[in-house]
């Protein structure tokens, strides 16, 4: 399949399904955002359920919601304002700006004109400026977060002093991450608002490259046990180069994207000390641990594994997509499908299937997200529940009057199996 086809026909499905919607598309658009439809809320829900289960069932992990708005200068402290900046050049003739970094889209921009001439780099800053309070002024000036790492770290004392977790232990936040990009593109790929699932997992200094190890393989197989295809994704540690002066070793988790070739899926990095340390530093506050087991005092090192729940979620639209000969269908692991089940009377103006189905859709709804659909013919319908990835369609017929039975339909085989209703619940 062709590549920039692939991802027209993703997004075009996502449109006409309700999974994703263009941002402020009623005005004209707004670049770089996103909204979510009905089908569209339900799976990055439940990729965000099965990221903080993941964590959470482990018993060493808390979560954490921190606010958006923060304090100036957590910004400061953090490094944000001095250097969170992408390189950026303009093109002179139409004046349209690109990062510097991203040399295939200037390649193409380059190809649009005759002779292409490009301004200095210059540095800008990612960061959305706001203002706390009635008056726009310096004093009151904050940012809307880039990434939710910061509200971690300005809160492990509190987590540490009200808990009863001890090192190694891990805080994870799911939250709005929000980045002035100077391009954005490849739909949920680069976006300028998006939802971040990140874990900060403080660890005794010495044990750093053991749990950054750790967590790589951990993270990997999260995504291959949700179905992600093996030969689709990669672990790749970054050379020195790329790095943040501060980090002891930065890995990356690539998925195989069609516009791309292999690229950034989630970021996993061995911060060291240097973000505690630093809010120690700004703060005046100690933000050191005392290990009551070995009795030492140290500023933790701490890995962290960080990913946009939309860059995530496009790559298990990507991977899971099919076009079969009569079909598209997503194949979409049932833990992340928005509905489990959809229920269908085989005639929408048969009464005495309608009432059966609505029962079965009333009983099904407490224990699955289910859909009711009775419009059209039941192939449409099938053909509608392939589409957002739903893995069982029950269809309520004549027979059923009869003998209790219901047709099972599984999305991936397509067979369709008999059973009795009072057997439905085994499906849980
Ligand atoms: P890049 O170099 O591509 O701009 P980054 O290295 O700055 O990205 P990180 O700060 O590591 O990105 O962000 C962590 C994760 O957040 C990324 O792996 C990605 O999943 C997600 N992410 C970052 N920026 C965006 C964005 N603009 N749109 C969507 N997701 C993003």
């Amino acid at each position: 399949m062709d590549s920039s086809n692939l991802m027209d026909k993703i997004t075009a499905l996502c449109k006409r399904r309700g999974i994703i919607f263009p941002g402020s598309e009623l005005y004209g658009g707004l670049n770089g955002t996103w909204d979510l439809g009905p089908v569209g809320t339900l799976l990055a829900s439940n990729i965000k359920n099965e990221w903080l289960k993941n964590m959470l069932s482990r018993g060493d992990i808390v979560p954490l919601d921190s606010s958006i708005l923060h304090a100036a200068r957590v910004w400061e402290a953090s490094g944000h304002v001095a250097s969170f900046t992408d390189p950026m050049i303009e093109c002179k003739t139409c004046h349209e700006r690109f990062r510097a970094d991203h040399k295939a889209q200037i390649k193409e921009h380059e190809s649009t004109h005759d002779k292409t001439l490009w301004t200095e780099m210059k540095l800008f800053n990612l960061m959305f400026k706001t203002f706390i309070g009635p008056i726009d002024n310096e004093e009151n000036k904050t940012y809307l977060r880039p990434e939710t790492a910061q509200g971690i770290f300005i809160n492990f004392k509190n987590v540490v002093d009200s808990t009863r977790i001890s090192i190694p232990f891990g805080i994870a936040q799911i939250g709005k991450g929000f980045r002035n990009e100077i391009t954005t593109g490849n739909f949920l790929f680069r976006v300028r608002e998006f939802e971040m699932m990140e874990l900060e997992f403080f660890i005794k200094p010495t044990d750093g490259t053991k749990w950054h190890e750790y967590w790589k393989k951990e993270r990997l197989n999260w995504y291959l046990a949700l179905g992600i295809k093996k030969e689709n994704i990669k672990l790749i540690d970054l050379p020195k180069k790329d790095i943040a002066h501060y980090s002891k070793g930065t890995s990356e988790i690539w998925y195989n994207w069609p516009f791309m070739g292999f690229g950034e899926l989630e970021g996993i990095a061995n911060r060291g000390d240097y973000d505690l340390s630093q809010h120690s530093k700004y703060s005046g506050k100690d933000l050191s641990y005392f290990d009551e087991k070995t009795k030492e005092k140290y500023v933790p090192y701490v890995i962290e594994p960080s990913v946009g729940v939309g860059r995530a979620m496009l790559a298990f639209l990507l991977d899971s997509y099919r076009e079969e000969e009569k079909r598209i269908v997503l194949k979409l692991n049932p833990k992340l499908a928005p509905y489990k089940v959809a229920v269908f009377p085989l005639l929408a103006n048969k009464p005495e299937l309608v009432a059966v189905a609505q029962k079965i859709y009333k009983d099904l709804r407490s224990n699955f997200v289910t859909l009711y659909d009775g419009r059209g013919n039941i192939g449409k319908r099938y053909f509608a529940q392939d589409e957002i990835g739903t893995p069982f369609c029950i269809t309520v017929d004549f027979q059923t009057l009869e003998d209790d039975t219901i047709t099972v339909r599984d999305r991936d085989t397509m067979k369709q199996e008999r059973i009795k209703i009072k057997n439905l619940l085994v499906l849980r």
